[in-house]
C-alpha cells in the first residue's frame, strides 16, 4: 500500500555508501520537467546529463543507467547514475520488482566503472527481478511461480 505521504514526483540524489559516486532518482517527471527543475536548483551538470538522455527518457520506460557528467566546457567530470521511473511509484509488487531491476542496472554500471570488473548485461537484471518475484511469492505463502512474475514489457 502506498504511504499517504508518498510524494507525487521525486528528483533526488542517492548514494553508493562506501563508493564515492552519486546517483539520481527521477520519479514521475518528464525529461523536460526534470531538466527545468535541475536547472532551477543550479544542478547544471545533472540537468545536462538528463537532457542528454532525453530521447531515452521520452520513451516512457523505466531505466537504470549511467551517463557522463560534463561541465559547461563539455569536459567529463564524472558519471551520473540514474534510476528513471516515468510514472508514480505505487508500491505494488510489480513496481518494487521493477525498481530492483533498475537498481541492478545501476549496480552493474557502477561496478563496471568503479572496478572495471563486471560488464553490464540485461541478463543479470532480469535474473534479479525473477529471483525477487519468487521470494515475494514465497513470503506470501504461494508457490514461487504463483502470483507476481516479471517479464519484459508486461
Ligand atoms: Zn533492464
Amino acid at each position: 500500500m502506498a504511504n499517504r505521504k508518498a510524494p507525487v514526483g521525486i528528483i533526488h540524489s542517492f548514494n553508493f555508501g562506501i563508493i564515492p559516486r552519486e546517483g539520481i532518482l527521477i520519479m514521475n517527471y518528464s525529461a523536460d520537467e526534470a531538466v527545468a527543475a535541475l536547472n532551477k536548483i543550479k544542478a547544471y551538470d545533472w540537468a545536462g546529463a538528463v537532457a542528454f538522455k532525453k530521447k531515452d527518457f521520452d520513451k516512457g520506460q523505466w531505466l537504470g543507467g549511467a551517463v557522463e557528467l560534463m561541465d559547461k566546457n563539455r569536459n567529463v567530470k564524472g558519471t551520473a547514475y540514474y534510476i528513471y521511473i516515468p510514472e508514480k511509484f505505487n508500491f505494488s509488487d510489480f513496481h518494487q520488482i521493477k525498481l530492483a531491476h533498475e537498481a541492478e542496472h545501476v549496480v552493474n554500471f557502477v561496478s563496471k566503472e568503479a572496478f572495471d570488473r563486471v560488464k553490464e548485461y540485461e541478463f543479470s537484471a532480469y535474473l534479479l527481478s525473477h529471483i525477487t518475484a519468487q521470494c515475494l511469492n514465497l513470503m506470501r505463502g504461494m508457490g514461487p511461480n504463483k502470483g507476481v512474475s516479471y517479464c519484459l514489457d508486461k
